[in-house]
């Protein structure tokens, strides 16, 4: 995957908890791909072509995060080998979205000199009565943060394909700037 222009590796971080693997899972699964098959790589690696403009783009989808058995290092590894992120958390936990900014600051800081596309993404938008982050909050964060900014549900499947199709866009965009 090295040699092709249009893969992109894409990473999930974010606290235990938030919905990843349920978005990875979704992502496994998504119908109006080009293959009909999503790729298992790994038991945590998922790789899938997507159309996304009227142009193909493939993810391979990283979800070791919370990879306790790889030890320490596996995060280090993720912060490193990312050509786009989404930092999770969820709507019905603040702490997850605190978590959040300080994802954001150590990327930052282990890719500095790095203009990476990065989806801060509020999980759980289904339950609506255990908000604890205000779509506001949300948007503001990603704005001082400049990336972009989604709720979705895993749960529901909302804004899933929407998340995929935004990180492709983020990606492109800083390409044909270049
Ligand atoms: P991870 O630790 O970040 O990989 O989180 P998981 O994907 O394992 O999800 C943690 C729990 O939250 C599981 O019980 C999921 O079923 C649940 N979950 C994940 N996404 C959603 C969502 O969008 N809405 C709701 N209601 N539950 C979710
Ligand atoms: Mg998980």
């Amino acid at each position: 995957s090295e040699s092709c222009s249009n893969c992109y590796r894409v990473v999930l971080i974010g606290e235990h908890g938030v919905g990843k693997s349920s978005l990875a899972n979704i992502f496994a699964g998504v119908h109006d791909s080009i293959d009909s098959d999503c790729e298992v790589l790994g038991e945590d690696t998922y790789e899938r072509t997507l159309m996304v403009d009227g142009e193909s783009a493939t993810i391979i989808l990283l979800d070791m995060w919370d990879n306790k058995r790889e030890g320490e290092w596996i995060r280090d590894h993720c912060m490193q080998v990312g050509d786009a992120y989404l930092i999770v958390y969820s709507i019905t936990d603040r702490a997850s979205f605190e978590k959040a900014s300080e994802l954001r600051i150590q990327l930052r800081r282990a890719r500095q000199k790095e203009d990476i596309p990065i989806i801060l993404v509020g999980n759980k938008s289904d339950l609506v009565r255990c908000r604890e982050v205000s779509v506001a909050e949300g948007r503001a964060c990603a704005v001082v943060f400049d990336c972009k900014f989604i709720e979705t549900s895993a749960a529901v499947q909302h804004n899933v394909k929407e998340l995929f199709e935004g990180i492709v866009r983020q990606v492109r965009l800083r390409r044909d700037s270049k």
